[in-house]
């Protein structure tokens, strides 16, 4: 809904194209969205094939239908964006760094970058289902590296 509303600033119109008949985003962005007379939603529909080519750019896409088979329609646009929610890149752990529901890495000490496991500590993208920016991503980096030298330093590891 957001970078939908944000496109409608610079296109002509912008359209949605959604899986499902009903939006999950949060009420007042999808209300913001659906009034907003640049924005035309087409429901039902995921993207089959983005149309165009090395010279000319995106030219289309062709879309399907999720509820009736075989249903197809091509759009004509100048550029298609992809915005599907986010899963945080954490499988590789297999389960040894607690996560919370979502998938991400849990912080366990208030302000810190503390894992679950002693000396481990996590920052970034993983660790944050909230922000999700460069600059807080590089931030808690800082933060996790200084956590980790200051551990190894109390641990008497050089
Ligand atoms: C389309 C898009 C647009 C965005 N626009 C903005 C924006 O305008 N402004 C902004 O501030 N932020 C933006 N972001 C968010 C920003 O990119 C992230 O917040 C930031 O990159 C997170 O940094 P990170 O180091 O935590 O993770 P990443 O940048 O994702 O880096 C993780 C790295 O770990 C590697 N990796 C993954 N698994 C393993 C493994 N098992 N072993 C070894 N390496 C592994 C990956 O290959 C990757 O290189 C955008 C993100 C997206 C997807």
């Amino acid at each position: 809904m957001e970078e939908a509303t944000y496109l409608a600033k610079f296109g002509s119109t912008v359209y949605i194209v959604h899986r499902r008949d009903e939006f999950r985003a949060s009420r007042i962005m999808a209300e913001r969205a659906l009034a907003n007379e640049k924005i035309e939603v087409k429901w039902n529909s995921g993207i089959d094939e983005v149309l165009g080519s090395n010279t000319e750019g995106v030219t289309g896409v062709k879309i399907r239908s999720t509820t009736e088979e075989g249903k197809t329609e091509e759009l004509e646009c100048a550029g298609y964006f992809c915005a599907i929610g986010h899963t945080p890149n954490t499988d590789f752990l297999n389960g040894q760094l607690e996560t919370n529901d979502k998938g991400y890495v849990k912080w366990t000490v208030g302000g810190r970058t503390n894992t679950s496991v002693e000396g481990v500590f996590a920052a970034g993208d993983v660790a944050d289902d909230n922000y999700r920016q460069a600059i807080t991503a590089a931030g808690t980096g800082c933060m996790a590296a200084l956590d980790a030298e200051r551990w190894l330093a109390a641990n008497g590891i050089e």
